[in-house]
């Protein structure tokens, strides 16, 4: 554009920033500017640069805080998000008094809200804008509605779909409401895509199964037929455990089963495994033929004491190339934020280095990929969806600012977010919530905790006498 062009009108301009882009050459700006119109980015750049182009109806300042995509959280279980606290913290599932069935087992359709709220304005707080559910909300719509309302994204995929009983004893295969089902899985397999049509969707749909070990090869193969027709993320749980794996290969006739998947043509780039905590020599090269994502969630491995037990491969994984990304999972003693740092230290114990630039773009461009969104989010580029989050300034876990992608994901993985854009929509500013009344919903969030534990007669003990 030459300088004597005149000034385009845009909706929203964000000046005076450390920006991040994450676009394909990483480019990142000491003061820079993004513009704006309606849900897309039209300009990045150079503050000087952007604002001579624009004339703004509304300006953000950023006040030299960073600015960067909007974080995507790759594997998170809304439903069971406040039951922390409430599961006791003990890593022996067999030992703990109430378990994520009983927690399950006495929800309600509000309750699934609520608490998909709350996820919605802790993630804003931590600068995520899109979280994937996998299959675990009874009342789908509850929690699409919750994320509408507080003006996050979201994936979610038809509930609880699995067939097979006899999963490890320290998991759930089955809840009351909804059992083991064949025909019920089939029946409703592919409901949730139905979101897709609408292209503006804020939450959208794809294919999930809640584990191989839950679920028969035959409805294994339908979901990721169904993920490939329809040009969907497919997603489920795998090889969570030692446990797990023994009886998927056993199924399947001794084979390590990644193997056995790839040769069943159940592997591809649209494939998006959770856990793998536990993977063998021969099924990293299927791994990374086959062009799958995964979802590492370090936290897990480390509580359940899985990678004192069976080195985590992970790590070399993501030095040779495959696409991970991180997830939540249910928030037992960790929220978002604090997966990054978690990975960083699991993968220095078995003897790698994940750089912090690297845990960047696990955030954004490569769970974008693996969330099947790249064309929409993860990275600030003319064309994509404006989710962008811009950080205080004046909080000292971030300080000096010498190293702001450091300062952030590691030493600094706080709730540090200012203000955040969700497609274009100011949804969070100084803080709060422009969306919803927070401490209202906060509010609901304690009393439905207190319902569900008055409904399942339970209370959770402290070891030390409480007066009331
Ligand atoms: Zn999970």
């Amino acid at each position: 554009m030459t300088e004597e062009a005149p000034a385009a009108v845009c909706d929203t301009l964000i000046r005076n920033g450390y920006l991040i882009t994450m676009d394909t050459q990483r480019a990142v700006y000491a003061c820079g500017a993004v513009a704006i119109n309606g849900n897309a980015i039209v300009a990045v750049g150079r503050d000087a640069d952007i604002a001579a182009r624009f004339r703004p109806r509304r300006v953000i300042d950023a006040k030299g805080g960073v600015i960067h995509p909007g974080f995507i959280d790759c594997h998170c279980h809304v439903a069971i998000h406040l039951s922390r606290g409430i599961i006791p913290d003990h890593p022996t599932p067999q030992a703990a008094p109430f378990s994520f069935a009983d927690w399950t087992n006495h929800l309600e359709d509000e309750d699934e809200h609520i608490q998909a709220q709350i996820v919605g304005l802790e993630m804003l707080r931590h600068g995520y804008t899109f979280f994937l559910e996998p299959g675990t909300v009874y009342e789908p719509d509850a929690a699409a509605a919750a994320a509408e309302s507080v003006g996050v994204r979201a994936g979610l995929a038809d509930p609880y779909m699995w067939d097979v009983s006899g999963g490890p004893q320290s998991r759930p295969s089955t809840t009351r409401r909804i059992p083991n089902d064949a025909k019920r899985a089939f029946k409703v397999l592919g409901g949730q895509l139905a979101r897709n049509k609408d292209p503006d969707a804020l939450v959208r749909g794809h294919v999930a199964i809640y584990g191989a070990c839950y679920s028969s090869e035959s409805l294994m193969r339908a979901a990721k037929d169904c993920a490939d027709a329809h040009g969907v993320t497919f997603t489920m749980h795998h090889n969570f455990d030692q446990d797990d794996a023994k009886i998927v290969d056993e199924r399947y006739g001794g084979v390590h089963n990644m193997v056995y998947f790839a040769k069943r043509g159940l592997l591809g780039p649209n494939c998006l495994y959770v856990h793998m905590n536990i993977i063998r020599d021969d099924e990293i090269p299927v791994i990374l033929d086959s062009g799958m994502s995964l979802v590492w969630q370090p936290g897990n491995s480390m509580y359940y004491k899985i990678n004192a037990n069976f080195k985590p491969r992970i790590p070399e994984l993501i030095e040779r190339g495959c696409n991970v990304a991180f997830g939540v999972d249910a928030a037992k003693i960790w929220t978002f934020g604090d997966l990054e740092l978690l990975g960083y230290l699991d993968a220095s114990q078995h003897g790698h280095y994940i750089s912090a630039a690297r845990i960047m773009e696990m955030r954004t461009v490569h769970a974008a990929h693996a969330v099947g969104l790249s064309h929409m989010i993860g990275s600030i580029e003319s064309g994509k969806r404006a989710d962008i989050v811009i950080r205080s300034v004046d909080v000292p876990e971030i300080l000096p600012g010498a190293n702001p992608i450091q300062e952030l994901l590691l030493s600094g993985h706080r709730a540090t977010a200012s203000t955040v854009l969700v497609d274009g929509r100011l949804v969070f500013l100084d803080g709060r919530s422009t969306q919803v009344d927070q401490n209202t919903v906060i509010a609901a969030g304690r009393a439905m905790a207190r319902r569900v534990l008055d409904r399942a007669g339970y209370i959770p003990r402290l070891p030390w006498t409480v007066v009331n």
